[in-house]
């Protein structure tokens, strides 16, 4: 497969390339250069597949040649090695539980993924990489985790000082290894920012071969369409027959457009729903069609304070910038702190289900939706363990949450960090460190 870039002016590269590189040089993100929909055999096989099976048949037209079909099956299985399971919470409406992972975050499935493309590529060379990673709270972690001990790859997360959760800070300072954590005096778009500015830096060139593990990496992105099958899957071995709406929470929009990536394979979603926090870029573009991003605000949903979504051009790419085509198959409304506190406990109070910040924006959205919407089924993703908010959750719903095993493992470590506060700064530090 063949990948261009969305901002035009770059050549067009296969799958390891597109994976090495993150960005295309013009900056623009990578696209798929066809999207073909899965076959008659594939659907008429469809119920009876396991996970492995259908992950396998999703993303093999994106790799292509360049990973040998029986690696890419390990690949798969070695990625996906725990449940996703649909809980239904009534007659129309269940969550899909994307945090079993070892990270408890959905992020689990992209990052796992993308390390073992990345493991399976550095077989055959020499050339290290450093994969440089901005995070708001949970991508660093799950890449973390995922890069944890492959060779030929070292890891550098910037976070915000004081702006994770305990627990997703200890996720990545905690690993050692090939895994580097840098404390950023600012916030999650300071980060960004300077992954950005570090990526554009020739003088740092000569040093590392930088990379990125956000949503804009292929390999990062498109793995995150497996769960929309697996769940569809589940819910037509239930036989429920009505539409089926997905509400999915978004930050930076690499979620739901793999999850538009599943529909154009021929996955019968009817609707999505695209729930936000206050920073609501693109709800105010569905409703003026101008997209203007905002510096980004804190939130009790950190996860998605991104005031400027990175694959927001490619659900342009994806609906031809049509906004009334975009529109028949995505709705988008966002939620203040407020609402999302609420959300949590009257999911608690009327089907003793804890969701988490994230996954109780997600299920406002559905609520909404189904005020003019009503007879449809809906999923909300459910993309962390709450856990991992916990001061928020408990403060919420007013019960103690149980810590599993995965964070009870990690609570008494010492967290190991670097502090950075200019761009100047983070450059001294990558190139002292190089190895
Ligand atoms: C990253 C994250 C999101 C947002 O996902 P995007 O793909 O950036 O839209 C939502 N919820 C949680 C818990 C996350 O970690």
């Amino acid at each position: 497969m063949q990948y261009f870039s969305l901002n035009n002016n770059a050549k067009a590269v296969g799958f390891e390339k597109a994976v090495r590189s993150g960005l295309a040089p013009d900056r623009g993100l990578y696209y798929p250069q066809q999207i073909n929909a899965l076959t008659d055999s594939f659907w008429d096989n469809f119920l009876s597949m396991n996970h492995h099976e259908i992950a396998l048949a999703a993303i093999e037209q994106f790799v292509g040649d360049e990973i040998p079909k029986q690696e890419l099956q390990k690949i798969v299985e070695d990625t996906l090695t725990f449940p996703f399971p649909v809980v239904e919470l009534n007659q129309n409406l269940a969550t899909l539980e994307l945090f079993h992972g070892p990270t408890m975050a959905f992020k689990d499935v992209g990052g796992r993924f993308m390390a073992r493309c990345l493991g399976y590529f550095n077989q055959t060379t020499i050339e290290k990489v450093t994969v440089l990673v901005a995070t708001s709270g949970d991508t660093g972690g799950a890449v973390a985790s995922g890069f944890l001990g492959v060779p030929g790859v070292e890891v550098v997360i910037l976070y915000p000082k004081g702006k994770v959760s305990h627990i997703q800070e200890l996720q990545l300072t905690t690993q050692g290894q090939n895994i580097t954590a840098l404390e950023i005096d600012g916030v999650f778009d300071d980060c960004q920012e300077m992954v950005k500015t570090a990526f554009l830096d020739e003088t740092l060139k000569p040093h590392r071969n930088l990379t990125s593990a956000n949503s804009i990496n292929v390999a990062r992105w498109l793995p995150q369409s497996f769960y929309y099958f697996f769940a569809v899957q589940e819910l037509m071995k239930r036989k429920v027959n009505k539409p089926f709406v997905f509400s999915v929470p978004s930050g930076n929009f690499g979620n739901i457009c793999a999850g538009f990536i599943a529909r154009e394979l021929g996955l019968p979603i009817s609707h999505f729903i695209a729930s936000t926090n206050q920073n609501d870029t693109f709800p105010r573009y569905m409703e003026n069609g101008i997209f203007e991003p905002k510096p980004s605000v804190q939130t009790i949903s950190n996860a998605m304070d991104v005031g400027n979504p990175s694959n927001f051009d490619r659900i342009s790419k994806l609906f031809n910038q049509d906004l009334y085509r975009l529109k028949n198959i995505c709705s988008s409304y966002r939620f203040s702190d407020k609402e999302t506190h609420k959300a949590m406990q009257d999911l608690y109070e009327n089907t003793s289900y804890i969701a988490d910040p994230h996954g109780a924006i997600g299920y406002l959205g559905l609520q909404k939706y189904c005020e003019e919407n009503p007879d449809i089924y809906g999923v909300f993703l459910e993309t962390a363990h709450p856990v991992k908010f916990l001061d928020v959750v408990e403060k919420a719903i007013k019960t103690k949450v149980n810590i599993p095993p995965q964070i009870k493992e990690i609570l008494d470590r010492t967290p190991e960090k670097t502090s950075i506060s200019s761009y100047r700064e983070l450059k001294d530090f990558l190139i002292d460190n190089a190895v």
